[in-house]
Formats: C-alpha cells, sequence, structure tokens
C-alpha cells in the first residue's frame, strides 16, 4: 500500500490544507501526519511560552479531527533542525512512506532544512511542497524587471492585479478515509516554557477561527477603516495569532471578505482589511528576496552604523511598561498580560524604544518574539524595520512619533491607557497623556514612573545618531 506523510510545521488545520488536500486526493492511500517540536530552535527563534501553548493546545484538536477522517497524527520532539531531518529520514524507513507533502516555511533556516531533507530522502520519497500560507507565491508579483517591489504601494496594485486575474480557491478538508486505528499514544507533550493564553481572547480550535473570521467579515469590515487605529475599541479581527500558526489560512480569509464584501477589490468596503492582508503578503515575498532578513540584518546598510545605546535600565523600563508615557506603558502592559497589541501600539512602542530610547530595534524584535502569541518572524521584522527606519518602505528615519500626541490622538480620553495603568485613574482627563504636570501641581503622590526621557531632546539625539551613521 501507498503510504502518505503530511508534515504539519505552521498549518494546524484540516479545512484548506494544500499538502494534506494533496495527500489525500489519492483515496487508496494511507494518510498519515507528523508533527515535529525543535525545542532548541524555538529558543533560538525567541518564541513566546504563550504561542507554545497556542500550538500544543490546536496539535490535540488537529489530533481529534484528523482520527476523525482516518489520519494518525504523531507529535514529536527532537533538538533543533538538523535532528528533525535524521528523525525524518527514520520516520519514512520505519513507516514506509512513498510520498511527503509539507507547506513551505519561508524563513532562512527552515529552507534550509527542507532542501538538506529532499537531499537525504533522495528518490526514496517523493517529496511536494505548497505554497499555502500566502495568497500568491513569494517571486510571482515583480516589477516590470522581474524583481521584488521595495514598496507596498505598488506592490499592493500589482497584487491586487493578479488576484483580479485568478482567485486563489480554497480546498476542502479531507474525506473520511478507509477504516485506521489511531494511536492517541502518538501524543508526547514537548519540553518547552508554555503560558496560559486567555480563551475569551484567542478560544481554541480551527472552528472558533473560522467562527471570529466569519463574524469578523459580516459585523466588523465595514467600520475597520474608521476604528482600526483606536486601542480601546475592538475594531481589527485579533486573528493573528491563527493566522501565524496556521489555524487559519489567507485564502479562507480572502474568500470569505469577498463572500460578504465582493467590492473589496475594487476599492470598495472591505478592502482597508484587504490591505493589511496584503501587508503580511509583502513582508513574506521580501523574506525570499532577501534572505538576509531573517538574519536580522538591515535593509538599509547604512543603519547597521547608527550608533545604538546600550541602556539596560531603559530597556527594562521600556519592556515592563514604565517609561512614564502613559500609552507606551499601557501598550507594553497589554503585550505582557495579553501576548498580543493592537497595531497602531506596536509602532508606538517600537518607535519610542528605537527612536526616543535609540536602542536597537533588534532587541525590541527579540523582546516582541519572547511575548507575542501571533509572533511571526516576517511581519515582526517588518514592523520593527519599518519603525526604526531600516527597512524597504520604512518611515524616513527623520519622522518620529511623539509619544505624547499619539496617545491623545488614538486615545483621547485616556480609555485605553486606564485600563492598563490603574494607577493613573485618580488623574484627570485633562492630564492623561501628561501625569508628570498633573503630579506637579497637586498634594497626592502618583505610583507612576516620571518620564525617562525628555522627547524633544531625544528627537534631535536620535537625528544626530542617523545621520552621523549615513554620512558614514
Ligand atoms: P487586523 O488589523 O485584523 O489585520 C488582519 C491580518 O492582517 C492580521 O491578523 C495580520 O495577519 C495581517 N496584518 C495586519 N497588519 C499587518 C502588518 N502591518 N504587517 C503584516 N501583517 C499584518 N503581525 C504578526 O502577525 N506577527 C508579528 O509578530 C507582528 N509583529 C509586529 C511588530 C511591529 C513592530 C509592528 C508595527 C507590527 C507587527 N505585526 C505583526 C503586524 C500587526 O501589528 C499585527 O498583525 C496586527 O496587529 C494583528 O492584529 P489583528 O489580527 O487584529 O489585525
Amino acid at each position: 500500500m501507498t503510504t502518505h506523510l503530511v508534515w504539519f510545521r505552521n498549518d494546524l488545520r484540516v479545512n484548506d490544507n494544500l499538502a494534506l488536500a494533496a495527500a489525500c486526493r489519492d483515496p487508496d492511500a494511507r494518510v498519515i501526519g507528523i508533527f515535529i517540536a525543535t525545542p532548541l530552535q524555538w529558543r533560538k527563534h525567541e518564541m513566546s511560552p504563550r504561542q507554545a501553548e497556542f500550538i500544543w493546545q490546536h496539535l490535540q484538536s488537529l489530533h481529534t479531527a484528523l482520527a476523525a477522517r482516518g489520519i494518525d497524527l504523531f507529535i514529536r520532539q527532537v533538538d533543533g533542525f538538523d535532528e528533525s531531518v535524521d528523525f525524518l529520514k527514520n520516520f519514512c524507513e520505519t513507516q514506509q512512506v512513498n510520498a511527503l507533502f509539507y507547506n513551505y516555511q519561508y524563513e532562512f533556516n527552515e529552507r534550509q532544512r527542507d532542501a538538506e531533507l529532499e537531499k537525504v530522502l533522495g528518490s526514496d520519497v517523493v517529496c511536494q511542497g505548497f505554497d499555502d500560507s500566502v495568497l500568491l507565491p513569494p517571486g510571482s508579483v515583480t516589477t516590470g524587471n522581474h524583481e521584488m517591489y521595495k514598496v507596498f504601494t505598488p506592490f499592493s496594485k500589482a497584487f491586487i492585479k493578479r488576484l483580479k486575474e485568478g482567485l486563489p480557491e480554497c480546498v476542502s478538508s479531507p474525506q473520511v478515509r478507509n477504516a485506521l486505528q489511531v494511536e492517541t499514544a502518538n501524543i508526547c507533550t514537548f519540553d518547552y516554557p508554555q503560558q496560559s493564553v486567555d480563551p475569551n481572547l484567542f478560544p481554541y480550535g480551527e472552528k472558533q477561527a473560522i467562527n471570529q473570521l466569519r463574524f469578523f467579515c459580516r459585523q466588523r469590515v465595514e467600520d475597520y477603516a474608521q476604528q482600526r487605529d483606536f486601542p480601546a475599541v475592538d475594531g481589527t479581527s485579533r486573528l493573528s495569532a491563527y493566522l501565524a500558526i496556521g489555524v487559519l489560512s489567507p485564502r479562507q480569509c480572502l474568500q470569505r471578505l469577498l463572500s460578504e464584501h465582493p467590492q473589496a477589490l475594487e476599492g470598495g468596503v472591505g478592502s482597508v482589511w484587504l490591505n493589511e492582508l496584503i501587508w503580511r503578503e509583502f513582508y513574506r515575498h521580501l523574506l525570499v528576496a532577501w534572505p538576509k532578513l531573517c538574519r536580522h540584518q538591515p535593509f538599509i546598510p547604512w543603519t547597521d552604523s547608527v550608533a545604538w545605546r546600550q541602556d539596560n535600565a531603559q530597556f527594562v523600563a521600556w519592556q515592563q511598561g514604565n517609561t512614564g508615557f502613559p500609552i507606551v506603558d499601557a501598550a507594553m502592559r497589554q503585550l505582557n498580560a495579553t501576548g498580543w497589541m493592537h497595531n497602531r501600539l506596536r509602532m508606538v512602542v517600537a518607535s519610542f524604544l528605537v527612536k526616543d530610547l535609540l536602542i536597537d530595534w533588534r532587541q525590541g524584535e527579540r523582546y516582541f518574539m519572547s511575548q507575542l502569541i501571533d509572533g511571526d518572524l516576517a511581519a515582526n521584522n517588518g514592523g520593527w524595520q519599518w519603525a526604526a527606519s531600516t527597512g524597504t518602505d520604512a518611515a524616513p528615519y527623520f519622522r518620529i512619533f511623539n509619544p505624547t500626541t499619539q496617545g491623545e490622538r488614538f486615545d483621547k480620553q485616556g480609555e485605553f491607557i486606564r485600563q492598563w495603568l490603574p494607577e493613573l485613574g485618580i488623574v484627570p482627563d485633562k492630564y492623561i497623556h501628561t501625569p508628570w504636570v498633573w503630579a506637579d501641581i497637586q498634594p497626592l503622590t502618583l505610583d507612576y514612573p516620571r518620564p525617562i526621557v525628555d522627547h524633544k531632546q531625544a528627537r534631535i539625539a536620535t537625528l544626530a545618531a542617523y545621520e552621523v551613521a549615513r554620512k558614514s
């Protein structure tokens, strides 16, 4: 009998999973699945304990969903990527695997691992990879010179044009296969710290993720353009955690969006949300075109000469939400408490770390990965390089967010700030973004730090540091 093995990685779902669907196409084949945890690699990549927990929970439900279809999922652990190659070779031998199916991962180490595996397996096992975690394959949306775009807007236009020529279709979940003895013993736990995830914010399960997508596209997309920048409002989809580990696919997002709002591709309702999905694609396509981004090198080489400050006390103050700037601190506390942060605030806190504290963006990038439930190398690296003005399509280095006015604009009444900084509860609205001013004019002691930097002076120092680097 022919045996097909599906290697699950960042695609923990049964619906619209290209590798799984392809493996199941032959009704007579025996289909089995495997997931290999690699804690050593996860540590190197600073994967957050919340994301590890989210993966673990979804593996359990994937095991059940596959078992109901007669597909046994083996969950195993090795140290790192090298060991996973050896492990898979042996596994393919013992299970007499004829063909291996997997969905591509675009990060540098992952691609090297896959190439090594294909080499090691040789002609014994036929390997088939799929562009599953993107709407359009990297390298398929290029300039007239067949190069990857360096700026988002023209990329986005070309991307939409390609989508209009042919939409990527979703594939169905596999049919129930001939009865197979499914072993519950095939699940092993992994040796990696795990931290619980709030089920009200991120309910587990593929079904829940699909329901959330449906609800968002039906009820919320219409107001997304007006509400997406205000962290006190529940105006964004919060689907990033599911997209990051592949509980949802971007095709499902696109198809659902278009079924509710067919004009989204033409600039109608839904087009702003579609644009965010395209940002996700942009950063993935960039990783493939410029693998150095995976190694945390800046896209703009001269920015590597910026003389970053080493200031551990300020870095810790930023991490813990004790900078004295309410919008920055509230955002960091939201991240630390939930593993998620609103996009507007990710931009604000990243800008603060890099442009106010002049601390290397890579320190922030690493800290985000260690906390985020939606940690994703491409989006995180892209976001940090954007904020630090070191990347493609970055904000020019002289554009520096003012943390106080950002708070005033996007959390006018301080609703979000009060939620995360209860110690500012007694501060009147008028001073919620400048509590140090209020502290100076009243007799009460405020249990909240004064600003750790003077924004105006920090701005001047940062501009000077970037200018020196640029001229060097
Ligand atoms: P929605 O607004 O509902 O958007 C829908 C989906 O589009 C998101 O789920 C996400 O998959 C994608 N998306 C939205 N905005 C972006 C963007 N700017 N770049 C890439 N994809 C986007 N996103 C991550 O998924 N993982 C990360 O590790 C990550 N790190 C970031 C770091 C910084 C410094 C910045 C500025 C942004 C980062 N983002 C990251 C992008 C963005 O902040 C999150 O995707 C978004 O906040 C997730 O919330 P949502 O699902 O409600 O998004």
